[in-house]
């Protein structure tokens, strides 16, 4: 074993000798390390010969202990759980953008896809399974600045007890396809079609190959180094098929896509009516009349959809809801789920997209720890063992001020949309200043009380919240816009009229026998729906982590910057985890175990021991004259005080 394979052994502990510990195991490719049952993994950021399937073999039906740390270990927990104790579980991926979850996620798929059940119709399904993923991040994943495939969704994967599986695809960051920051790029697919498809397809599709004729798509980073779209796009098509998708189905699907691609040509132009209002008009036809045809809509509806708008009918955002791959089998009882959400992220300019992701991981980290103290918690009182109380950092605090449902940052954009008169990003930001003002975690140089008069750092059009992951500046600009996410009746009902029944599907508002003249939730009440959905189905499950770390920011292999994954180490709170894992007592084992590897130590228990093994485990202890202090009897388990006890005992055996 590379330096120490759980952290919780590591002596002594200190927030250097961690870092160390990843250290020195990173440079000898052990990216893997255990708190505990939670897996830290490290992005290694190139090829490892540790996933084949003679490593499946070797940690199938082993125990966590047993092998090596690795992320099959925990799969194959979590598996076993699932099938021998009937046991609902969650696998829960955290970590910045760029860490590693997304592969994670792959690797605990392809794992429990490699030892579940056997036969024709299973494969079939495991197969799907698989190729769902190329075709989920065609759609859902784009090039950003912090990774080159950086998921824009929450995905989740559930198991059923033997076959595979719900997927979903949620919460996409629709705005990227109207725009994306520089640098990055908009959703693969886009990029895929235009270079991969022929020029047969492409003519049916109305597309032209040349990404400049696109004002959706952004050229400056155009070319991903080692990404080769057209061969993506083969993949994808080949993977939708396997999937499941009729090729008339991945038609339709890819005619919306060059649809959406087109929306964005369209150009408008004011025109001054006689009766002194300002109408829009379209300036290029033909681009409208090709989107009627792929799409099936009628030209002068859509027309006059697009003109019962003002000139700012450009700024409106068409998106579509790819829901893409939503296979189900069979209803059954207890389930695995997957979860791989876009990581914590603090660009440069941060806007609504960013709040809302950020949200999301305080939420997880909240999870986080109220699952893991109450794990460690409950398994004391089985145990039978008393628990004494750790101090940690609870980030409750933070989302308190982003969801509360009066004080909250989401209400109060949700009150500024919907108030009556003139509503504005700065008027958001104004009405933020007067209520978050004295909040700790919240910033702003415009509040009337503020601290922060003087910090030239924070301009006067941004907001700073201190993130449990770290401070985070957020440009108001946008914010109001993109929580309202209209999309004017017109429109709906335009796109609901297509002769196309895969639009027609998209757009089910649109049905005038279904109108509703309530107001769509905004963007950001729906966003913490689902949320709120996700933690309370997350709560009822037994939960696994692997917590992902980015070695450093250059995409690079073999680097390990401390610096940066100290403060991933620190936000993440993972030394808070090794302590709340040692409170008490360092390291547990059940009895049989125990006795089993260490019964050699003594002449009683050696080679057989007849009586019940904790009686065994007594014997040893006592021979041995290990102090009582240092270890409580549990029910079932032996508790051990100090990690040093346990190295005794394991120096002791390699004595013999
Ligand atoms: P995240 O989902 O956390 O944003 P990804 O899982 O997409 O990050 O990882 C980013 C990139 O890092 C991947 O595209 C891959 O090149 C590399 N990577 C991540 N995990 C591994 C791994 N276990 N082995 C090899 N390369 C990896
Ligand atoms: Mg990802």
């Amino acid at each position: 074993m590379i330096g120490v394979g759980d952290m919780v052994l590591l002596e002594p502990l200190s927030e250097d000798s961690f870092i160390n510990n990843l250290k020195k195991r990173f440079d000898h490719s052990e990216i893997y390390t255990y708190i505990g049952s939670v897996v830290v993994s490290i992005n290694p950021y190139r090829p490892l010969p540790i996933y084949s399937p003679e490593k499946v073999e070797e940690y199938r039906n082993r125990n966590f202990y047993e092998l090596s740390p690795h992320i099959f270990s925990l799969s194959d927990e979590a598996y076993r759980s699932l099938r021998d104790q009937d046991k609902d579980q969650c696998i829960l991926i955290t970590g910045e953008s760029g860490a590693g979850k997304t592969e994670a996620s792959k690797l605990v798929m392809s794992y429990v896809a490699a030892v579940c059940g056997k036969g024709a119709e299973v494969n079939q399904v495991k197969e799907q399974l698989l190729q769902s993923n190329p075709v989920l991040e065609a759609f859902g994943n784009a090039k950003t600045v912090r990774n080159d495939n950086s998921s824009r969704f929450v995905k989740k994967m559930l198991w059923q007890k033997l076959t595979p599986m719900t997927l979903s695809l949620d919460l996409l960051e629709k705005s990227r396809v109207v725009k994306q920051p520089r640098g990055e790029r908009n959703f693969h697919i886009f990029y895929q079609i235009l270079s991969g498809a022929s020029e047969d397809m492409l003519n049916k599709l109305k597309l032209e190959r040349d990404f400049s004729r696109y004002n959706y798509l952004s050229l400056d980073s155009a070319r991903v180094n080692g990404v080769d779209d057209a061969v993506n796009f083969r993949t994808v098509r080949n993977a939708m098929q396997i999937v499941g998708f009729m090729d008339h189905e991945t038609q339709s699907i890819l005619e919306v896509v060059a649809a959406v691609l087109k929306l964005g040509n369209i150009e408008f132009k004011p025109e001054s009516r006689v009766n002194g209002l300002d109408e829009s008009k379209i300036k290029d036809k033909n681009e409208l009349k090709e989107i009627c045809e792929l799409t099936g809509i009628d030209q002068s509806v859509l027309e006059r959809a697009f003109s019962f708008r003002t000139v700012e009918a450009k700024q409106e955002k068409v998106s579509t809801t790819l829901n893409v791959a939503q296979a189900q089998t069979k209803v059954r009882k207890k389930v695995m789920g997957v979860l791989d959400i876009y990581g914590f992220e603090i660009f440069e300019d941060n806007s609504f997209e960013q709040f809302i992701i950020n949200y999301c991981n305080e939420k997880l980290q909240q999870i986080f720890i109220e699952l893991t103290l109450k794990e460690e918690q409950e398994e004391y009182i089985r145990e039978d063992i008393e628990w004494t109380h750790i101090e940690y950092f609870n980030n409750a605090i933070i989302c308190d001020l982003i969801e509360n449902n009066q004080t909250g940052i989401l209400a109060m954009l949700d009150e500024e949309c919907l108030r009556p008169g003139t509503v504005t990003d700065d008027t958001f930001l104004e009405k933020l200043n007067q209520v978050c003002a004295t909040h700790q975690h919240f910033e702003s140089r415009m509040s009337k009380c503020s601290r922060f008069l003087n910090d030239t750092s924070l301009p006067h059009s941004c907001f700073r919240i201190q993130h449990y992951a770290g401070k985070v500046m957020y440009q108001v600009e946008g914010f109001v816009d993109k929580n309202n996410d209209l999309l004017y009746r017109d429109l709906s009902q335009a796109m609901w009229k297509a002769n196309h029944s895969l639009i027609k599907a998209l757009f089910p508002e649109g049905n005038p026998a279904k109108i509703n003249l309530k107001r769509p939730p905004t963007a950001g009440s729906q966003f913490k729906a689902s949320v709120a959905t996700l933690m309370k189905n997350l709560q009822t499950k037994n939960p696994n982590y692997i917590r992902c770390i980015k070695p450093n920011d250059k995409k690079a292999a073999h680097i390990f910057n401390e610096a940066l994954v100290c403060h991933q180490v620190r936000y993440l709170g993972l030394l808070e985890n090794v302590r709340v894992r040692r409170a008490g007592y360092a390291f547990r084992q059940p009895y049989e175990l125990c006795l089993e590897r260490y019964k050699m130590l003594c002449k009683q228990t050696w080679p057989h021991w007849r009586g019940p093994a904790r009686a065994g485990v007594e014997v040893l202890f006592n021979e041995l004259e290990i102090p009582k202090e240092e270890y409580s009897f549990g029910r079932s388990k032996i508790f051990i005080r100090n990690p040093r006890t346990l190295f005794k005992l394991e120096d002791l055996r390699k004595q013999r």
